[in-house]
């Protein structure tokens, strides 16, 4: 659905993006991940052609962004950060007027308008002005807008930013239905944004791709953790001794029971059969054993702070 290659762009001495490439196929949700200024809104305004990159190209649907400009934004739903509303306008009014833009052809646009404002959950705000509205609806009828016209992709840029958390969680579900039916792809600097809504997240620090990966790969690590009921003499000695083990930390469990996190050489060998067999052996107290994950603020600020 997108396939984006070699993407740069600089504002004056400032590099926004320094070669930036990703694919995003049909159907999947992807959250474009980075600190403000790393150079979301920046893609986001590449992807749905209201920028030029200084290099690289960009497709949509097979169409070339640059060159078919008009036809790609006619098969995206676009939110911007903030989101072009006309606030002496009632809901209602605005959508409709959205509808003309569009150019929505006669016959879909009565079922089209109601589509969008059942999705969004509008029906009873119709009437309001739009600057009457609290920022959550106002979000709401901004995605409204976005998939008016039934685009099989929606590119939201800070889709939640300033709402409050009751807000955040509603725009959130409305998000997680629109991805039933669409390819989405949105922009955030909220981790826990990341995990509620998408299994892949492309990572993006100083205009630069840091990683690009499905949720549970980033997480998956190919240490261990053991936790036993108590503490045998010889523990991290044995496990030290084991094939592959770099390093085993002892420690405890928030409940105070000893534990030891052993760390791979590198390798990605699963270290679990092999620590259950020691501890078999050994006739080790074995409570828990588990391969370690990290969360992603872990992999974030790791890749943050590498430079
Ligand atoms: P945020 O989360 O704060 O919105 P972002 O990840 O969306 O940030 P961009 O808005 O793409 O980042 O900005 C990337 C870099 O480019 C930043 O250093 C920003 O200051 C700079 N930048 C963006 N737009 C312009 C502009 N029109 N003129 C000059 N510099 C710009």
């Amino acid at each position: 659905m997108i396939q984006a290659k070699d993407l740069s762009k600089s504002y004056g001495a400032i590099e926004a993006l320094r070669s930036v490439s990703f694919d995003i196929a049909a159907g999947e949700i992807v959250g474009l991940l980075g600190p403000n200024g790393a150079g979301k809104t920046t893609i986001i305004k590449i992807l749905t052609g209201y920028l030029q990159p200084d290099a690289g190209e960009v497709q949509v649907d097979g169409l070339d962004v640059l060159n078919q400009t008009r036809q790609v934004q006619e098969r995206i739903g676009y939110l911007p950060e903030t989101a072009p509303l006309y606030p002496e306008l009632s809901v209602q009014a605005y959508l409709r007027l959205m509808a003309q833009l569009r150019q929505l052809r006669e016959e879909v646009q009565v079922t089209y308008l109601a589509d969008a404002i059942r999705a969004t959950g509008l029906e009873k705000h119709l009437t309001r002005p739009i600057g009457q509205l609290s920022k959550g609806f106002r979000q709401r009828v901004g995605l409204a807008q976005a998939i008016l016209h039934q685009p099989r992709l929606l590119i939201l840029d800070e889709p939640t930013i300033g709402l409050d958390p009751t807000q955040i969680v509603e725009i959130r579900h409305l998000i997680k239905r629109l991805a039933e039916t669409s390819t989405i792809l949105f922009s955030t600097h909220i981790l826990s944004e990341v995990e509620a809504l998408c299994d892949r997240v492309i990572i993006l620090i100083n205009g630069q791709i840091r990683a690009d990966a499905r949720l549970k790969d980033l997480a998956a690590t190919s240490d261990a953790v053991l936790v036993l009921d108590q503490a045998p003499d010889g523990v991290e000695r044995t496990l030290g001794a084991l094939e592959g083990v770099r390093q085993v930390i002892a420690g405890r469990t928030t409940d105070g029971f000893p534990s030891y996190q052993i760390k791979t050489n590198g390798d990605r060998v699963d270290l679990c059969p092999a620590i259950y067999e020691t501890a078999r052996h050994q006739s080790w107290p074995l409570r828990e054993l588990r391969r370690d994950v990290r969360t992603l603020e872990a992999v974030f600020n790791e890749l943050a702070t590498a430079g």
